[in-house]
């Protein structure tokens, strides 16, 4: 099987004090092996609650996966118990997070941080793992001699960079990066891109790289997923996405980001914000931020609608026609 991932109708709901929020709601993703996919949306779309799933760390209550499946690497995540999802994690996929600030304990050297994980994972003594926890190090860019040193001698890059050793410290085929450089300055950001898409290949990695920045999809990803209302609303290969955006929500984004070779084109903000995730809309969730919008969109969701075999959207503006959207510009202006 070419698919490192097969995410297929799944459904995860979380209740609150407001009422039931439908976190991701109905999402299919397939991610093929030594591929990276970027995951593009506001805060609170679902993206997260998403990669959590593929671990299996929703916290359950209050959140609830309703229906749906998670095939990682030929393994049925959702069907596995706690102790055999610990062999997983890890060794299969691993996890990066935001913040490298409060993910690194710090009373413990960054050497024992990493050395816990590999003799965690693979069973060999602390010896062996802390001689392994130095190759981490190096890896990263990180002299091994600073192994015994504590984080808070390390700048906010190079914390980045060990969570990254730890991340990667079992060779998982799957690494999912949340957002992994927004904390840090923009020189060190580009840096620990470079890193990460270094070591996606050396290592023969997948990678899931969630974030809101489309510079970065453009750097490291070959597919990207626009997700919206806990619905992946366009997804496509990088050029399909970048050359074509087909749903306005997509077009929006990239109206929100200046272009440095035509500086008169004006910034278009996307109007409103997100509906309440208890509440949503009937139709289109996009509905009532959306500039486009037939009389359909508010009543009915719309379908997905492929362009090509990589590139499909969610809106109703193509069912009929493919060039719906073109057309509707040319006659408005
Ligand atoms: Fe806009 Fe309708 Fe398409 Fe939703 S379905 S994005 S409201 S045109």
């Amino acid at each position: 099987n070419n698919k490192i991932l097969e995410i297929d109708d799944l459904v995860i709901e979380f209740r609150t004090d407001d009422g039931v929020v439908k976190a991701v709601n109905n999402i299919n993703l397939s991610l093929d092996r030594g591929k990276t996919i970027g995951i593009v949306g506001e805060t609170g779309a679902g993206k997260t609650t998403m990669a959590l799933s593929i671990l299996n760390l929703i916290p359950k209550p209050p959140g609830k996966i309703i229906q749906g499946s998670i095939n990682l690497d030929g393994i049925d995540i959702l069907k596995k118990t706690e102790r055999e999802l610990e062999k997983i994690r890890g060794r299969i996929v691993s996890m990066i997070f935001q913040d490298p600030m409060t993910a690194l304990n710090p009373v413990i050297t960054v050497g024992e941080q990493i050395a816990e994980v590999i003799s965690i994972h693979q069973r060999i003594g602390s010896k062996k793992a802390m001689k392994k926890a130095e190759e981490m190090l190096e890896m990263v860019g990180i002299p091994r001699e600073r192994i015994s040193e504590y984080p808070h001698q390390f700048s906010g890059g190079m914390k980045q960079r060990v969570i990254i050793a730890i991340a990667l410290a079992c060779s998982p085929r799957l690494l999912i990066a949340d957002e992994p450089t927004t904390a840090l300055d923009v020189t060190i950001q580009a840096q620990v891109l470079k890193l990460m898409k270094e070591l996606k290949e050396k290592l023969k990695m997948s990678m899931i790289m969630i974030t809101h920045d489309l510079g970065i999809v453009a750097q490291v990803c070959d597919e990207v997923a626009i997700m919206y209302a806990g619905k992946i609303i366009e997804k496509g290969n990088l050029r399909d996405v970048f050359e074509n955006p087909k749903h306005p929500y997509t077009e929006g984004l990239f109206n929100s980001i200046p272009n440095i070779d035509n500086r008169k084109v004006m910034l278009k903000p996307i109007r409103g914000l997100m509906p309440d995730p208890c509440n949503l809309p009937k139709g289109c969730s996009f509905c009532d931020r959306c500039d486009y919008a037939l009389e359909k969109c508010a009543n009915e969701k719309p379908k997905k609608i492929s362009f090509s075999h990589t590139h499909f959207v969610e809106c109703h503006l193509y069912e009929v026609e493919k060039d719906y959207k073109l057309k509707y510009i040319y006659n408005r202006e």
